[in-house]
């Protein structure tokens, strides 16, 4: 029979995924029954390996565009290709998965009564006029871009979260994520912390889309996730929105440079077009986030987090996968 303690059964949805796998180890780090979730469109086994002999950890291949009638006490909705590359390449399925996965998740939330937290996005403020980005800010995003079935998937999931919240008292938590990097980022995936440390790694050439001074603000996988966790722990009148990332930020040139120094590596810069409706610049303002997660704030710069995930990749790139 269940022990009615502190352990709770939490779904983590994208749980295979680069942050997903490290919400699932802390998670169970602390002692709860974990419900990963995933369809393994950019997420893989790999990444939770070391936990599926783990008599707490549970791992479901399924799709959250259709319904999921579990039992949980909270809900981490991640599921959602994150990088530019995979959420194009359906983009017809990136936004069913922010707005059917809201909707089904959050009906679960409501069935069961459960705390759900959504991952949500920088995206949400699209290529912004202020500089940095503040929870008030309501963003300018293209409706009809190439990047508009993540950035306006995930606005609508938000919308869906506050009527939830609204409509049927559910208790939410909605984090805006800026880009966060580290281990388990997928090799191939396109983001630029992972194109960068591999090609340097492989001597291969380093591709700068456009000019190189758009500049991007990097949190480390670690501090994130701390984020999160803090933040699913607030009490029910804090709902969010709240902006979680590193402020130090970064041209990609300058990016480009630390990579190459810190790998010692003998590649070349070389330029290729700049996507479209590629964001200039992007910088957190955390001000909500310090004072509301328990003087939280991000401990890993971007040296030291580089070094951790140029290690991460020099392994895995050497190292055959074994799931
Ligand atoms: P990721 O691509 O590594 O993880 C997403 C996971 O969701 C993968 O395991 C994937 O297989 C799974 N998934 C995708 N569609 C699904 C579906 N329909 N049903 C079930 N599973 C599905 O990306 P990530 O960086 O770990 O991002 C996790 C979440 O955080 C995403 O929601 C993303 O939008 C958000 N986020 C990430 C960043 C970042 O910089 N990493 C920034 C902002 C927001
Ligand atoms: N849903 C789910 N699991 C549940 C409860 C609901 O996946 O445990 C899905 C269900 O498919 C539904 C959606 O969540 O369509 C929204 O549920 P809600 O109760 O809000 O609305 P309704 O059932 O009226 O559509
Ligand atoms: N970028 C780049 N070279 C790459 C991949 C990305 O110069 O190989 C740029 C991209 O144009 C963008 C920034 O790096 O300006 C961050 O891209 P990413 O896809 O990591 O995240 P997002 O654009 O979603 O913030």
């Amino acid at each position: 029979m269940r022990q009615y303690n502190a352990s709770k059964r939490i779904l983590v949805t994208g749980g295979a995924g680069f942050l997903g796998s490290h919400l699932c180890d802390r998670l169970i780090e602390q002692g709860h029954d974990v419900l990963c979730v995933d369809n393994f469109f950019t997420g893989t086994k790999r990444n939770v390996e070391h936990l599926l002999d783990h008599p707490r950890f549970e791992l479901m291949r399924h799709d959250v565009t259709f319904p999921l009638y579990v039992e949980v006490d909270e809900i981490f909705n991640l599921a959602c290709p994150a990088s530019p590359v995979h959420y194009q390449h359906d983009p017809v399925q990136t936004t069913k998965t922010s707005v059917h996965g809201a909707i089904n998740m959050l009906g679960l939330a409501k069935r069961v009564r459960a705390k759900i937290l959504q991952a949500s996005t920088s995206e949400v403020y699209g290529d912004p006029e202020v500089h940095p980005q503040y929870e008030a800010y309501w963003g300018r995003v293209n409706p009809i871009g190439i990047r508009s079935c993540y950035d306006e998937g995930k606005r609508c999931a938000e919308t869906l979260f506050f009527d939830y919240h609204r409509q049927h008292q559910l208790r939410i938590k909605v984090v805006r994520i800026f880009n966060t990097y580290g281990p388990r980022m997928h090799a191939n995936d396109g983001r630029v912390v992972s194109n960068f440390i591999v090609q340097a790694l492989k001597g291969e050439d380093i591709t700068i889309y456009g000019d190189g001074n758009q500049t991007r603000s990097f949190c480390y996988a670690d501090d994130l996730i701390e984020a999160m966790l803090r933040m699913m722990a607030t009490g029910d009148e804090f709902p969010g929105p709240v902006n979680i990332g590193n402020p130090g930020e970064f041209s990609m040139l300058e990016l480009a440079n630390k990579v190459i120094a810190l790998t010692g590596s003998k590649s070349k810069l070389v330029r290729l077009p700049l996507p479209s409706d590629d964001p200039k610049q992007r910088r957190p303002d955390i001000t909500i986030a310090q004072k509301e997660l328990g003087g939280w704030t991000p401990q890993t710069q971007l040296d030291e987090g580089l070094k951790k995930t140029i290690a991460y990749f020099d392994k895995i790139l050497t190292e055959p996968a074994t799931v």
